[in-house]
């Protein structure tokens, strides 16, 4: 709402703003009635302090200069942040380092050699309204984790780089068998390391990705620098670490990279790549696409230029070289906090990377900026005497774009703390790149955001809630691949996003420690992505002109974190927890007619059910039953504890420790089959770091796996069953 308003005419219908608030306000979740009109207090003091101007000016910092995971650059921004939190009053400002496996690019040379010879120019062409787009610190084109190596060879077309895609390719008789093959980044994102190890799997030389205008060009829209959307040089960089399998550290899966730690050889490194890869923008692509014979490309792989696409035969030739200077290097998380007045020995952990892939205009220097106005507010209310209840710890990650290599190493490092301490991470890694709000949310912390979204204003002065509304509903309408739908069409009962995929910093707590995670980022039209033109001109001209997105997101991150942190009891809502499991079985049920659930007839489960060919989850859904009448009653419960205001905080302490472990106990030690470092029973990621609802066993079911499958269902329904009965125990202790 304050991003609405110039600074001339803030002080008056700030005060306006207020008031309103104070009196329409009537309660907030978790919160006593006398607790949630102090905290009304203190969120409208924090919310004086973030404007667009210094959001503005933060994010200049961050993007003058190009800025990778381990770079001089990257580092200096460590520096300043680590200093600026110091100012702004956070406390036990730290820089930990780590040495991890690190990537950077010594040199790339691609070159057609038949039909006809070019040269690929491997650059980002200069765009003469945008002068950072000149700079000679731009790198060329690279992919993290590439291998070094040369080779000439024919290339073929596979599209999007998926299995299917080869087994299509095998159906005309095409081998890419020491070939080069040319793949397409895809709509729907699909991560490009999946694609790598697809090519590696299928036994290609070398891999290389282009954009193609259908994406994210021309086709869509304007380009650069009349438009948000990629020009005809624009690269998107990237890495290619096969971090499904484990993230952070190649070398140290499972365990911290502090200096000296134990190192596995690279070799045995289940997520180090071991394929050459390289990015192309359409420029670079395009004349080998155009050069190409064989049959002609189905419909479905026909892009955005201007010629039929074929799938290529022994007509074009490449020869590749790729240098890398792939090896052991430095990456520094920086960590402050604020400690808590009452439960010190709570956290909230907030985040965001500092690493981008050139200039970060919006992934991650938007966020980085409004993580810098979130700090200097909540210094700023620390100054004023508004301690937060419980400790609040803001971390700068590094190496994020090289497989979440940071916040994996530091989560690695404090994993038996975390799991002790921490309430919930809430993840900004883009704030914004356009005005429409998208929030993920475990269930269970689903309704407080959605409550949080009620006290802001959207710029265009709707509620921030309803301008949410608009944006699930429209997507709803175009029928969009968001994650918010599953594939058999059915919608969250939230606004909230609850389908937690992998791609960010918010992985290792999630999967690896069990912490509840929100996400959250404003999004629009971004076809700069990971390119150089992803910088402070298109920020300015096309992404948030005014910063008042950036703004409001710094407002919404920290509204959220201080009800986490200043809640009496903490706003876990776990009926909604369970409606939301229910969902995600019932979906694996529609899917797969193996999976018998408790609604199906005897004559269902007799048909064509021979034993051990189906897995029946009935039992999975009593337990899901249970813990849902458990979560009713202790939010019941809890409601009239609060309302009544009796809390002595004894109380308080033991229940908030027995919310906290619901999540853990949503962990299994060994993890998801084949997969032991992800061991989140109810959330998981594919290889193109897609959502995955049910990990376990919803891999075992789609392959028809029936004894996984059985003892998956198992671990579930014993952690069902155990949750239910934490909540019963708590809900007797909030009697007494
Ligand atoms: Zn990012």
């Amino acid at each position: 709402m304050i991003a609405l308003l110039t600074s001339t005419m803030k002080p008056l219908a700030f005060l306006i703003t207020l008031s309103f608030a104070t009196i329409c306000r009537a309660q907030i979740l978790g919160f006593t009635p006398a607790s949630a009109t102090r905290e009304i207090e203190i969120e409208n003091k924090f919310q004086a302090v973030p404007s667009p101007d210094e959001e503005r000016r933060q994010h200049r910092v961050f993007t003058q200069e190009p800025h990778t995971a381990g770079s001089k650059r990257n580092n200096e921004l460590a520096q300043y942040i680590a200093a600026e939190w110091k100012k702004q009053g956070l406390e036990d400002v730290v820089i930990h380092r780590y040495d991890v496996y690190g990537t950077n690019p010594k040199s790339a040379v691609l070159e057609m050699i038949a039909p006809t010879h070019y040269q690929a120019l491997l650059r980002e062409n200069p765009i003469p309204v945008d002068d950072d787009s000149k700079s000679p610190a731009i790198s060329g084109a690279w992919l993290g984790m590439s291998i070094s190596g040369e080779v000439t060879a024919p290339v073929i077309y596979a599209h999007s780089g998926n299995p299917e895609d080869y087994d299509l390719l095998r159906k005309h008789g095409i081998s890419v068998k020491g070939k080069i093959v040319l793949v397409r980044y895809s709509n729907p994102y699909s991560y490009r390391g999946f694609k790598a190890l697809t090519a590696q799997r299928e036994g290609a030389a070398a891999m290389l990705v282009y954009s193609d205008p259908q994406e994210d060009g021309y086709k869509k829209g304007k380009v650069d620098p009349d438009g948000p959307w990629g020009p005809e040089y624009h690269i998107q960089r990237g890495a290619i670490t096969y971090d499904f399998m484990v993230p952070g550290d190649p070398q140290t899966p499972g365990w911290a990279s502090v200096p000296g730690a134990r190192r596995i050889p690279i070799e045995e490194a289940v997520s180090a790549p071991k394929i050459m890869a390289l990015p192309l923008s359409w420029h670079d692509a395009q004349p080998l696409l155009e050069s190409m014979d064989g049959p002609a490309a189905p419909k479905e792989w026909q892009g955005g230029l201007a010629f039929e696409y074929h799938l290529g035969g022994e007509r074009v030739k490449a020869h590749l070289k790729i240098e890398m200077d792939n090896g052991i290097q430095p990456y520094y998380v920086v960590e402050g906090r604020i400690r808590g007045s009452a439960f010190p020995d709570e956290w909230v952990v907030m985040g965001n990377h500092r690493d981008a892939w050139v200039f970060g205009g919006v992934d991650p220097s938007s966020g980085t900026a409004s993580m810098m106005e979130l700090t200097c507010a909540l210094g700023e209310l620390k100054k004023q005497g508004m301690r937060p209840r419980r400790t609040l710890v803001v971390c700068s990650w590094d190496g994020e774009e090289i497989g979440l290599t940071g916040s994996t190493e530091w989560g690695e490092q404090f994993a038996d703390e975390l799991r002790h301490k921490a309430v919930a991470y809430i993840n900004v890694d883009e704030a914004t790149s356009g005005p429409n709000f998208h929030g993920q949310a475990v269930a269970s912390l689903a309704p407080m955001l959605e409550e949080t979204t009620r006290s802001l204003r959207d710029p265009s002065g709707k509620p921030l809630c309803d301008a949410w509304k608009a944006v699930v509903e429209r997507e709803k309408r175009e029928g969009a691949q968001s994650s918010q739908f599953s594939s058999s069409g059915v919608v969250n009962e939230t606004l909230a996003d609850t389908r937690i995929g992998s791609g960010s910093d918010h992985t290792v707590f999630l999967n690896f420690i069990g912490v509840p995670v929100l996400g959250l980022g404003f999004e629009g039209d971004y076809g700069v992505y990971h390119s150089a033109y992803d910088d402070f001109y298109w920020m300015n001209h096309f992404g948030d002109p005014g910063y008042k997105y950036h703004t409001l997101m710094t407002q919404l991150w920290g509204l959220t974190a201080l009800r986490l942190a200043n809640a009496d009891l903490l706003p876990y809502d776990f009926a909604a927890y369970a409606s939301n499991i229910r969902q995600f079985v019932a979906e694996l049920g529609a899917g797969n007619k193996s999976v018998i659930l408790s609604g199906a007839s005897s004559n269902e489960r007799a048909e064509s059910k021979a034993p051990g060919s189906a897995v029946d989850l009935s039992e999975v859904e009593k337990s899901i039953d249970e813990f849902e009448a458990a979560g009713k009653k202790l939010n019941d419960a809890i409601s009239r504890k609060l309302s009544s205001g009796s809390l002595d905080q004894r109380l308080t302490a033991t229940l908030n420790q027995g919310l906290m472990q619901v999540e853990r106990n949503w962990l299994n030690h060994d993890g998801i089959p084949g997969r032991p470092w992800f061991k989140h029973i109810l959330y998981g990621a594919r290889y193109t770091y897609a959502h995955l609802e049910l990990p376990g066993l919803t891999e075992a079911v789609e392959k028809q796996d029936w004894p996984t499958a059985k003892q998956q269902a198992d671990v579930l329904e014993h952690a069902l069953r155990k949750n239910a009965e934490l909540l019963r125990d708590l809900n007797q202790r909030v009697q007494q």
